[in-house]
């Protein structure tokens, strides 16, 4: 039997934090919310409605794409992707196609598989803005839909096929809900849906240039699943690999009660969307001092700030890696370094404090640290 190679590229969703949804002025604030309450002629899709954008959203999908050192187009166009799907008001959805706002960027994960501090670089293909569809729920023979969801800005990232294991796909899902959360754009949360991923996998022959066939997964909704699903779908191409059987380019869900992907429909193309260009939103003209205001006002990431915690404070990189890794923990740790500098208590010695002793009383109480 051959040894193969794992190719995944990894498709994320994440909804934006604005205060409004994406083309009209209904509370973003969804969340829990009783079903149907945050809607509009708009988000609903009454006839002779129009969408208005939202700047913020834009602004906030720049951020990202700076902060993961992409490209930021000049003329960015919406298009409408076409389907039909009792979730989707408009029947078809706003998002970019051949002119997406962010491309060519990547991200770093530290290499599980190399020496300590030694990194990977991922890159990200684009990162486009969309907006979110409704949400059905099925109960007995009926089906019902909740249109709060329906309008929420969200993005899609989508990388060039360079994750390699399911540990590096878990490492990437992992820095990316990071850097989401640092710009404070999403709250990133997949068990709430905010952050919803989607891994594209094949495995070709060791040695073999051309990449194999992939299948998409889907439903996936925490870190755990991402990995079970890996494994699951890497040994069953495999296994039809090694049977001779050739692997069919389909999308697939993955089965958490049951614990294996189950193949929910033969792959759509492009062409099956109809694609074209939005005719009620202008192409958005993007000019570079905006750019340049945005990248002036993102805040230190993660990457800066875990290596300037080990040049500053003298860490160790691993414990920098943990300071670093959340946002409050990081800003809770220099509070406490300036606090600690009146009382002699030195960075090291609040490093270890705070890493040993509060992440285990917090742990013990299931709080973070806010
Ligand atoms: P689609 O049009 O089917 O969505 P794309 O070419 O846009 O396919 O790629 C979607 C995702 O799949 C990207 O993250 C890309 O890196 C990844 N991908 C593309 N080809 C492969 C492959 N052969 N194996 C694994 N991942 C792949
Ligand atoms: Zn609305
Ligand atoms: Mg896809």
């Amino acid at each position: 039997m051959p040894d193969y190679q794992t190719v995944i590229g990894m498709e994320v969703h994440a909804q934006l934090l604005t205060r409004s949804k994406i083309f009209c002025g209904c509370d973003a604030a969804v969340f829990g919310a009783e079903p149907n309450t945050h809607v509009c002629p708009v988000c609903l899709a009454l006839p002779g409605v129009l969408p208005v954008m939202n700047r913020r959203a834009i602004e906030q999908t720049i951020m990202v794409g700076l902060a993961l050192n992409c490209q930021i187009a000049e003329t960015a166009v919406f298009s409408r992707k076409n389907y039909f799907y009792p979730d989707l008001p408009k029947a078809y959805q706003i998002s970019m196609y051949d002119f997406p706002l962010c491309q060519h960027g990547w991200i770093e994960t530290d290499d599980p598989a190399g020496p300590e501090g030694a990194v990977r670089r991922i890159r990200i293909r684009r990162v486009h803005l969309e907006e979110e569809t409704a949400k059905s729920f099925h109960v007995g023979d009926h089906s019902l839909v909740d249109f709060n969801r329906a309008g929420l800005p969200l993005i899609e990232i989508v990388t060039e096929p360079d994750i390699h294991t399911p540990e590096e796909a878990r490492q990437y899902l992992i820095k990316l809900q990071t850097v989401l959360r640092y710009l404070d754009v999403s709250t990133a949360d997949m068990e709430k849906g905010a952050m919803r991923c989607e891994p594209n996998v094949s495995i070709r022959p060791a040695g073999n240039a051309e990449l194999g066939t992939k299948v998409e997964v889907k439903n996936l909704n925490s870190f755990r699943s991402v990995k079970l699903a890996l494994d699951y779908e890497l040994a069953r191409q495999a296994r039809a690999l090694d049977a001779g059987d050739p692997i069919r380019q389909v999308t697939m869900g993955w089965d958490e009660r049951r614990g294996r992907t189950v193949e929910q429909r033969t792959k759509e193309t492009s062409e099956d969307y109809r694609y074209f260009p939005e005719p009620d939103l202008p192409p958005l003209n993007v000019s570079r001092a905006w750019v340049d205001r945005l990248r002036a006002a993102l805040p230190e990431l993660p990457d800066t700030r875990r290596d300037r915690f080990v040049a500053d404070y003298g860490l160790a990189r691993s414990e920098a890696l943990v300071l670093s890794a959340g946002r409050d923990v990081a800003d809770f740790f220099e509070a406490a370094v300036t606090a600690g500098q009146k009382m002699d208590l030195s960075p090291k010695t609040l490093s270890n404090w705070i890493v040993g002793e509060l992440f285990r009383l917090l742990g013990a109480e299931g709080l973070g640290i806010g």
